[in-house]
């Protein structure tokens, strides 16, 4: 029995990258992990298998973000397989949700992004969290978790001069704290985490140039790129009671970018 045992989770864009290492800790630790996918199934259920596995309980709920109907597709296809797997009331009720899907496109600098680019990135990095929240807050328990998945890019500009993810992101880091405030009193906490160079598919095509690899890592006190575990297993922390006097605020989870 892990420290998360009886309690539910979602984690959007739990199928690949950050996010999966997300889920795969939290089935670890014991909760019963709804493992959010938009467009890749395989990779969703290749994280359920993994998680199961291991002991754990997960399902896959597809829904793309950013479009119509999203938020209600992602929360039908949630009651759905929590619905399934627990005896509860008409509505399942949910104690961590981390908004982790997200995209960025990468070496976009503010003289080229064009306004639908722009526009995606606000649908799936702010909009989609926003909405997806308002949603679920109604069947969210006491003692519950939102953790967003931000970035460091709002701490240290970029050296491509992106700006529109950067945006994003910040806005994300608004939320989180204004939502932390309004609810304390229902004792959920909510906290965003200062992701770093991390290695996976968003990054891997930059990654592989290794001059823009050893920039990266030149700018990272620890000396190395980040993997999706060193980011899950400070999630795993925010999720526990361990981090039960933590709300408000950003975590950074970056290795020392920037310092
Ligand atoms: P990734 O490897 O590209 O994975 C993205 C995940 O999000 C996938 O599960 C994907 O599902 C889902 N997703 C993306 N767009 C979606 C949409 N429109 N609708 C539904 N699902 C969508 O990304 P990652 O690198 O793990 O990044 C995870 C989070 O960390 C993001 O919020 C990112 O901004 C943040 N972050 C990453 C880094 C880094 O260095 N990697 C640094 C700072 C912050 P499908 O494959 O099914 O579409």
């Amino acid at each position: 029995m892990g420290n998360l045992s009886g309690k539910t989770a979602l984690v959007t864009g739990g199928s690949r990258g950050i996010g999966r290492g997300i889920a795969e800790r939290l089935g670890r630790d014991g909760a019963l992990v709804a493992v959010h996918y938009g467009s890749n199934a395989a990779a969703a259920e290749e994280t359920v298998a993994s998680i199961v596995a291991k002991g754990g309980r997960a399902f896959a709920v597809g829904a793309e973000l950013g479009v119509d109907g999203d938020v209600e597709k992602l929360v039908a296809g949630l009651d759905a397989g929590l619905g399934a797997r627990e005896e509860t009331a008409e509505k399942p009720a949910l104690d961590i949700l981390v908004h982790n899907a997200g995209l960025n496109f990468m070496g976009r600098p503010i003289e080229v992004l064009t306004p639908e680019e722009f526009d995606r990135m606000v649908a799936v990095n702010v909009k989609a969290p926003f909405f997806l929240t308002q949603a679920l807050l109604p069947r969210m328990r006491e003692g519950g978790r939102i953790i967003n998945i931000s970035s460091v890019s709002t701490r240290v500009a970029s050296s491509g001069g992106s700006i529109g993810y950067p945006l994003t992101k910040g806005a994300l880091d608004v939320f989180s704290r204004t939502l932390a405030k309004h609810l304390g009193p229902r004792g959920i906490t909510v906290n965003a985490v200062g992701v770093g160079f991390t290695h996976t598919d968003m990054t891997a095509g930059a990654l592989a140039d290794p001059a823009h690899r050893e920039s990266t890592v030149s700018r990272t006190a620890l000396g190395r790129v980040g993997q999706a575990a060193d980011i899950a297993d400070a999630v795993a922390f925010l999720a526990s009671d361990d981090a039960r006097w933590i709300t408000g605020t950003k975590v950074d989870v970056s290795g020392g970018v920037g310092l």
